[in-house]
């Protein structure tokens, strides 16, 4: 806890304005076809900010003109470390193989670290069952994945990450599907909104139809500073 303060005033400090932002994201599918909902929310709530004296750097360059859409904030540098953080055996092969697909993309090398608070991706399972009354009647909704990310608003530079996936509703699903559903949600821990449907895009909210695909890394190699 006495850490924790220390990081919310050293931040305050550097940046000279508001908390870091918390943003979340939630996709969620339901039992006939691959649907995901986008349930974005912002609060200003800080969580544990491991990695929070790289967001005291100066303010980042955001490419304004992507094919895939960007949340507006990247990491401040490309090599960063991931902790997986769950034991469900299906979960840890699809974030293995969605941490080797970004990496191929050549914008991002993400290793694999065994410390929780070196990581600045944490990789986990999660119960994502909605509370809420499903949407349509008959149909039952459920969650797939989500991440919800920390970013410091004035130098637009990510702080942390956390990728959830749902053991409930994934463990049962191909491994290719499983795998395409955690690079959507890598992608959102690396700084990637959802892409609109018409879009060739593994962002695309309500139907994972493709892994990454050729738009997803341009926008990642732009977005991190390299050509395409
Ligand atoms: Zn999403």
């Amino acid at each position: 806890m006495k850490r924790l303060l220390f990081l919310v005033s050293t931040l305050l400090a550097l940046s000279g304005a508001g908390a870091p932002v918390q943003a979340a994201d939630v996709s969620s599918i339901n039992n006939q076809s691959a649907v995901f909902s986008n349930d974005d929310g912002q609060s200003t709530t800080l969580d544990d900010s491991t990695q929070a004296n790289r967001a005291a750097a100066k303010s980042l360059r955001i490419p304004s003109r992507t094919p895939t859409p960007t949340e507006g904030y990247r990491w401040p540098t490309r090599s960063l470390k991931i902790y997986m953080a769950t034991q469900d055996k299906p979960l840890q092969q699809a974030f293995r193989d969605a941490v080797r697909a970004w990496n191929k993309t050549g914008a991002v090398h993400i290793k694999w670290c065994h410390d929780e608070d070196r990581a600045d991706i944490i990789a986990r399972d999660g119960s994502l069952s909605s509370t809420a009354p499903t949407p349509t009647v008959g149909y039952t909704s459920a969650q797939l994945g989500s991440t919800s990310t920390e970013y410091n608003p004035d130098t637009h530079a990510l702080i942390q990450a956390k990728s959830t996936l749902d053991p409930n509703q994934l463990d049962y699903t191909s491994r290719h599907f499983r795998t395409a559903v955690a690079e959507h949600e890598l992608g959102h821990s690396l700084g990637l909104a959802h892409a609109p449907e018409y879009m060739h895009s593994v962002m695309i909210p309500r139907n994972v139809r493709t892994g990454i695909t050729k738009e997803d890394r341009t926008t990642i190699r732009l977005l991190y500073g390299l050509d395409r």
